[in-house]
């Protein structure tokens, strides 16, 4: 199949086009290489069925020629990371709505099956865990900046689904818990890659609020596993399906894992919220994924733990800081 990833050049979806190549379909990627990178890409086997344009997903005559040839398309072009997001909230906003709309209005006219990577993030402060598919969204005010991001992955989903409604245009919601793996950059706040660098640094491990907050970590290799499988399973298709982990750690304990991970003795720094990303800010205390309906529908378990994790973006970081 000729399959169309938009935000390609990305930590998800570089692992995807790899996945997809040594599928043997043929891949092209939109990427605007904002967070994504051509590093990310570099390497890839199977690189002479890879093809990447770099533009915007704004940009309606580039998409529409894009998706006028592919047969899938997974939608993953996204601001990432609550760094960025509270510092850049007009461009999250405009690239996660305007984007969006602009590849489902595409996918509609050639009706294209689409795939939309949404995140857990649309379940705000909802305090019920684990986190259910129908479970009730709970955003904060408006004047945080943190809800613009869950409010537009929201605004997608509905349009997404309206979409499948309306004209029966085969999409799929996917919301990603936590996903880590290798490639992913410390840059925009996420804690895995943050704190590993940290340690191997030999600077202060940063653990924001007092710590107790929790969260479930998802192998990248096991979300690529499942994006592959959806297009396969027409069930999936009008859908909204969590895909993470539920296996749940405080911040605290993860960072002294990553201590021993690395075998650093960086010392803890445990920082305020109002320090780390300004005053207002909310933070979730708890985040665990129901699977059920993953496993339900895809057969989807995922395979790897915190170890695995922790093991493979060590590595990563290693082999980087040593070059
Ligand atoms: N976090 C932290 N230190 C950091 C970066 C993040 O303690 O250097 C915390 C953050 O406040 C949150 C958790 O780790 O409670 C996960 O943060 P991340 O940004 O990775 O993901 P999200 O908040 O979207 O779950």
């Amino acid at each position: 199949m000729r399959i169309l990833v938009t935000g390609g050049a990305g930590f998800i979806g570089s692992h995807l086009c790899q996945a997809l190549l040594e599928q043997g379909h043929q891949v092209e990627v939109l990427d605007d290489l904002s967070t994504g990178s051509l590093e990310n890409l570099e390497g890839l086997q199977g690189g002479r069925n890879l093809s990447l344009h770099v533009g915007s997903v704004n940009d309606a005559a580039l998409v529409e020629r894009l998706v006028s040839r592919a047969q899938y398309v997974y939608h993953l072009a996204s601001a990432v990371g609550v760094r960025l997001i509270i510092d850049q909230p007009v461009r999250t906003i405009e690239s996660i709505v305007g984007g969006t709309t602009v590849v489902l209005e595409a996918c509609h006219r050639h009706g294209t099956p689409f795939l939309l990577t949404s995140t857990s993030e649309v379940y705000g402060k909802g305090s019920r865990v684990p986190f259910c598919e129908e479970d009730d969204t709970v955003m904060g005010p408006t004047s945080t900046r943190r809800w613009s991001y869950a409010c537009a992955k929201a605004l997608d989903e509905f349009l997404a689904l309206a979409y499948w409604v309306e004209s029966r245009l085969p999409v799929t919601v996917v919301r990603l818990f936590n996903t880590v793996g290798p490639r992913q950059t410390g840059q925009y706040g996420m804690v895995i890659p943050n704190l590993v660098e940290q340690a191997l640094r030999g600077l202060p491990v940063t653990v924001y609020g007092d710590g107790t907050q929790t969260r479930c970590f998802t192998h990248v290799a096991d979300i690529v596993d499942a994006l592959l499988a959806i297009p396969h399973h027409p069930e999936t298709r009008g859908q909204v399906i969590n895909l993470g982990n539920d296996q749940e750690i405080s911040i605290l304990q993860l960072a002294r894992e990553i201590l021993k991970a690395t075998g650093s003795s960086s010392p803890l720094e445990i920082i305020p919220y109002e320090k780390a990303y300004g005053p207002g800010f909310e933070d979730m205390h708890r985040r665990v994924p129901s699977l059920e309906k993953a496993a339900r529908l895809l057969g989807y378990h995922p395979r790897h733990g915190l170890p695995e994790i922790l093991r493979d973006v060590v590595e990563e970081k290693r082999r980087k800081l040593s070059r």
